[in-house]
């Protein structure tokens, strides 16, 4: 089990050995923490290729854009993931709440999870199997 940490701040997740938000950079120290299984990256697989993602609790899907300096922690350009293919830069994001979470990000074509839409910035569960459309790409989520 680890222990994870919500920042009063942001309200985002932090592991709780971090002494400062990774997200705002405020202390965590009066946080509140609860149990969560250890965190593992989550498998997700693109035209059939394995991501490699960091580990981290939370992370962006999206494309990069070298003009803007701007990298998402997982970058679907080289895969299509094209402005054209209606892959935004900040399109979604997964949320370790002891499990994995997906949220869309406000983005200009939606995120669709096993087919339906999800509402932007509410976050569902992930469950093994799951199909996760960003534009036109697919991603499998498989644990
Ligand atoms: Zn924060």
């Amino acid at each position: 089990m680890a222990q994870i940490k919500f920042c009063l701040n942001c309200e985002r997740r932090n592991v709780a050995t971090d002494a400062v938000c990774v997200f705002c950079g405020l202390p965590l120290e009066n946080a509140p923490a609860f149990e969560a299984p250890d965190l593992a990256p989550p498998k997700l697989a693109v035209n059939d290729r394995t991501l490699q993602i960091p580990l981290q609790v939370e992370l962006v899907i999206g494309r990069a854009d070298p003009a803007r300096e701007w990298m998402p922690d997982i970058d679907l350009l080289p895969f299509g993931g094209t402005s054209a293919a209606g892959v935004s830069r900040r399109h979604a994001r997964l949320v370790w709440y002891g499990h994995w979470q997906i949220e869309d990000l406000d983005s200009a074509n939606g995120t669709l999870l096993d087919r339906q839409r999800i509402e932007p910035h509410k976050p569902h569960d992930l469950r093994p199997g799951a199909i996760i459309q960003i534009g036109k790409l697919y991603l499998v989520y498989y644990g």
